[in-house]
């Protein structure tokens, strides 16, 4: 398949969910997952339209970087380690990852400037996910005062691998509470107006349930064996 095909069908079904709502479909940022495809792929990606691009490791994510340069808006989406941070911090534009405290003094030491972040939260209890619980995140936020190079600027989680659509859902909506509890701090350092949920399994309930920002890998630039 071709990248434009994919998309086109993804934003189609954006189109449906947002209606569903009543949203409006620009207030939904695609970011292509290219971790598991070859920079022409991810170049591919560009020409269709793709404006974001999304990597979950650093050294894909320098590789790809190198290639693409400014073409692209960056989001660093996987988790990360502070001994990494200054390899990235020049190019990225987004991480989607904050999960530690150590991380945030990190950002704050190697940025030259404010660096949009999101916290991860793990919404669903599982063992197995990175990100606070939903318990630890306002005291959390709020103590990114301390670290002016760091700017919040949204929540992120990942839900668990099923197609339960009431389950994925609940999670969805908790993210979105508690991303209104935190915006109803107006915290200047934490405008925390996005949600970064939804992927290629789960993108349309996200976005029902207010999803600003969608990670897309499989769906938009798979099929992986071509
Ligand atoms: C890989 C990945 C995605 C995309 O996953 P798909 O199911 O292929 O859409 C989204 N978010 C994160 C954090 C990832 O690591």
């Amino acid at each position: 398949m071709k990248v434009a095909d994919n998309l086109a069908q993804i934003q189609e079904n954006i189109r449906q969910s947002c209606s569903n709502v009543g949203r409006s479909e620009t207030d939904i940022n695609i970011i292509g997952v290219t971790k598991y495809v070859t920079i022409n792929r991810a170049k591919e990606a560009l020409g269709a339209g793709v404006k974001n691009l999304g990597e979950n490791r650093m050294e894909g994510f320098l590789k790809k970087y190198d290639e693409i340069g400014n073409d692209a808006t960056w989001h660093f989406i996987g988790s990360l380690q502070s001994r990494k941070v200054k390899e990235i911090i020049a190019n990225v534009d987004y991480i989607h990852s904050l999960d530690r405290k150590s991380l945030a003094k990190e950002i704050n030491k190697r940025a030259d400037r404010p660096i949009s972040c999101f916290v991860q939260v793990n919404v669903s209890g599982e063992e197995s996910k990175h990100g606070l619980s939903k318990e630890e995140v306002p005291s959390f936020i709020e103590k990114m005062a301390n670290y002016p190079n760091v700017k919040v600027v949204g929540l992120m989680t990942m839900a668990p691998f099923l197609d339960d659509e009431a389950i994925l859902r609940g999670i969805f909506r908790e993210l979105r509470q508690l991303r209104d509890q935190i915006q109803a701090e107006n915290w200047d350092y934490a405008p925390c107006d996005y949600l970064s949920m939804g992927m290629s399994n789960d993108y349309q309930i996200a976005v029902e349930e207010g999803a600003t920002h969608i990670r897309i890998g499989s769906e938009l630039v798979g099929p992986y064996d071509e």
